[in-house]
């Protein structure tokens, strides 16, 4: 069981108990793998690619992969202050004792939390300093697509799409195992997309791409939370790639070709996931979801066979989403529309590829309003070298109908960095001098207070660009962060370019350096990275772009842009294959009649008394979908099953008497029912009784057990004496949160009178079980 202090915000984080977590693989192991994600749980938990690796590491034989996340303050300080290492949230194995350790990299300020975990572990942070007894550290992610400034810190770098190298990775380690780690780290070099930065590359190294997405694994039981995570949904990963051919980027140009899955490949993957998960919303993962040539027949096979899944599509370019679409997403849709402007005037998008339609927007904003939607999101850059005062202005263009038509705006304005392997990869980062003045035209165009402006911190940026488009001359820089104790970064109130001056500096160099424009015979430090993509056609595209000229994007016919892919322009267009398979989770939605009012019983203990009130409730509801309980829905919008729980358990007290109320279609047979429920909940929540009765009609009152401490609260009877070596007492109260904080209790158990007086019913055989496992 975790024990952690109880000043710890959010203990949950570090219990791995999760629904769907792989906890118990210790005796069938050859490989432990520890899969990291350098930044807090609530972050890392809402990657998709994080999960699919995850899944696909545990399915290999002899291979057991766990999950491990930055600490955040409090729980480092911990972890220091009791000398304890760093560890998987699985097994709780410290990462030192891994054979392998993986971090998946995605943002630049997180490079930091890689060093700080390590360290943390008792690991060397440079690969050089680590010995046969250490574990072999690699790293993946888009971050790789450059990782020069970095790369000193991995044994084994993988550039690309890391599904399939992983499982080879993992393999070739099984059958390796034993052998000198230096043997092992050059043999797994050898692998395509893969190299040792010790070592190496000394050949160009091959980004890897998966040319059969369709045919490709899709996580189906990734995880799920017990703490909120900021996007605590089924991803259903429908595309990937894009073909649009931005200028500017990065996801663009590293990612290509655009793939896609078929339909009924797709509807496949949303019934299974959304019977083993529960989940309520759906996010179809794309770098531009209305791009997908069957959107609608998706959509509307969600709307028929879940009808109270609501879905969400993260990114869309304007334009790219129907009529049609907009009609059937409608009351179901999440969290609104974002798009992508990028640029605020036709002429400056032109010169970036941006080939949007904003008048058919225009157009569907009075739809939009009728289906619901009172604002959208618009992300806006600045920094390009040809904006001008008016283009800048020009974003009122797009503002102005939105409010006439009764939609408010939420405007994201960032900073625009010249990302390698774009065709505006010599481009320099504009002054910051310049940027602010910038950012001040656009403030001031839009004096009206229903567009809210957002501006990306412009310091941060400035870092983020530094990274991105670093050499490895900042080695030295990210130790002298590490030593400085510079980590979680991305997080505002803990990020500071002041360490960042200080070293450049001590070292008599200026950002300019690495932020200013690069001239044709410079050599670029990501150039041994061979993306597919032809170098003259990156430089073709940057004279269009001078030309204000555009290029045709791969959904209409191909730019020979050098990779020859096979997927497009004619991309895979499934359909759906035999009737609907609906679900037995979701099947049926709110008739308006036929339910029945059920209260759940249920317990929270051991690793699961740290899930807090509101994250125990959405997992309960989860659970109870992907156990088949049909929950009647109630609102039109964001239609959600109407609850009622019991009062809010302080988060470090047990239970086995707290109640939930909902409406469901009648049950036939409540302890398979229960036993299914319990199957979906984290390890230490349990169903334990459900009865076709209100809350009230459960009639429980209950007691608190205190488990050992010397101190004896006022009315509290001793009600064992294990031997003396641990006393339990019985105690009524209100304010059991104080008694917890105070320290002076090992463990505080809520229990049920009933129990406690010995009156058994058939239900409370459970009761019995589950108290025994608890004391
Ligand atoms: S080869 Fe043609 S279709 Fe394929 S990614 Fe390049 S430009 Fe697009």
């Amino acid at each position: 069981m975790l024990e952690v202090p109880r000043n710890i915000v959010k203990p949950s984080r570090y219990a791995g108990n999760e629904p769907n977590a792989v906890r118990n693989r210790r005796d069938k192991t050859d490989v432990r793998f520890a899969l990291c994600y350098p930044d807090i749980y609530d972050i890392g938990m809402s990657y998709y690619g994080f999960f699919l690796l995850y899944e696909i590491a545990n399915r290999l034989d002899g291979v057991w992969c766990e999950r491990c996340f930055a600490p955040w303050q409090d729980m480092e300080e911990h972890l220091r202050r009791s000398g304890q290492p760093l560890f998987t949230l699985e097994s709780r194995t410290p990462l030192s004792q891994m054979d392998l350790v993986g971090f998946s990299l995605s943002y630049e300020l997180n490079i930091t939390n890689v060093l700080n975990m390590l360290s943390l572990s008792g690991i060397p942070i440079r690969a050089d300093r680590r010995e046969g007894r250490h574990p072999i550290i690699i790293c993946g992610g888009p971050l790789t697509l450059n990782p020069k400034p970095f790369d000193t810190f991995f044994d084994l770098v993988v550039i690309g799409e890391g599904e399939e190298v992983l499982e080879n990775i993992l393999q070739r380690y099984r059958a390796l195992k034993g052998l000198p780690r230096d043997h092992i780290i050059q043999e797994l070099a050898g692998l395509e997309g893969v190299y040792a930065p010790l070592t190496g590359p000394d050949k160009a190294v091959k980004r890897l791409y998966i040319e059969d997405l369709d045919g490709s694994y899709h996580a189906l039981r990734p995880p799920i939370p017990v703490v909120g995570s900021v996007h605590n949904r089924l991803n259903i990963e429908i595309s990937r790639g894009c073909g649009n051919g931005c200028r500017f980027c990065m996801a663009g140009y590293g990612y290509r070709p655009y793939r896609e899955r078929s339909v009924g490949r797709l509807t496949d993957i949303i019934d299974r996931a959304l019977d083993i998960t529960g989940y309520e919303e759906l996010s179809f993962l794309s770098l531009s979801a209305g791009d997908y040539s069957s959107l609608g027949e998706l959509i509307e096979y969600v709307k028929r066979a879940h009808p109270t899944t609501s879905i969400s599509l993260p990114s869309l370019k304007i334009g790219s989403i129907s009529e049609e679409e907009i009609r059937m997403l409608g009351e179901g849709a999440r969290g609104g529309f974002t798009f992508a402007v990028e640029a605020a005037s036709h002429d400056l998008r032109k010169r970036l590829n941006k080939d949007i339609d904003v008048e058919t927007l225009l157009r569907q904003l009075p739809l939009l309003r009728a289906c619901g939607w009172r604002n959208l999101k618009l992300y806006l850059m600045v920094g390009f070298p040809w904006e001008t005062e008016e283009d800048l202005r020009s974003v009122r263009q797009i503002t102005d109908p939105c409010l006439k038509a009764g939609i408010e705006v939420n405007l994201s304005v960032s900073p625009f960095t010249p990302k390698p392997h774009t065709p505006f990869e010599r481009l320099g980062v504009e002054d910051e001098a310049v940027l602010r003045s910038k950012i001040d035209v656009i403030k001031k165009s839009l004096p009206n207070k229903r567009v809210k402006v957002k501006i990306r911190d412009i310091e941060t940026s400035l870092v983020e660009a530094l990274i991105a488009r670093g050499d490895h001359r900042l080695h030295p820089l990210f130790e002298h962060l590490h030593e400085k104790g510079v980590r979680l970064e991305a997080w505002s109130e803990k990020f500071s370019i002041a360490p960042y001056r200080e070293w450049f500096h001590k070292n008599d160099l200026g950002f300019g350096e690495f932020l200013s424009a690069r001239s044709e015979n410079t050599s670029l430090p990501w150039k041994f990275i061979d993306t597919g993509i032809d170098h003259t056609f990156l430089r073709m595209e940057m004279e269009r772009a001078e030309r204000g000229e555009l290029t045709i994007d791969c959904h209409r016919g191909c730019a020979a842009c050098g990779l020859a892919c096979r997927a497009a322009p004619d991309v895979c267009q499934g359909s759906v294959s035999g009737p609907a398979n609906l679900s037995a989770a979701t099947r049926g939605g709110p008739s308006g009649d036929g339910y029945e009012t059920y209260t759940l019983r249920y317990a929270k203990f051991g690793d699961a008394r740290y899930i807090g009130h509101l994250d125990a409730m959405s997992l309960l509801v989860r659970a109870l979908k992907a156990a088949g309980m049909r929950l009647k829905m109630h609102g039109r919008y964001h239609p959600k099953p109407r609850m009622a729980l019991s009062p809010a358990l302080p988060v470090g007290i047990e239970s086995t008497c707290e109640l939930l109320e909902v409406e469901a279609e009648p049950i036939q047979d409540p302890h398979d029912m229960l036993r299914r429920i319990t199957r979906s909940l984290p390890g230490g929540m349990r169903a334990l009784e459900l009865r076709p009765i209100s809350m009230r009609g459960m009639n429980l009152t209950f007691q608190y057990i205190l488990v050992g401490g010397e101190f004896r609260p006022e009315g509290a009877d001793l009600w064992r004496n294990n031997r003396d070596k641990r006393a339990f007492y019985l105690w009524s109260g209100a304010n059991v949160k104080e008694l917890w904080v105070t320290g002076s209790f090992e463990r505080i158990i809520k229990v049920d009178n009933r129990r406690i007086d010995g009156i058994r019913t058939r239900n409370q055989r459970d009761v019995q079980r589950n108290e025994d496992r608890i004391s």
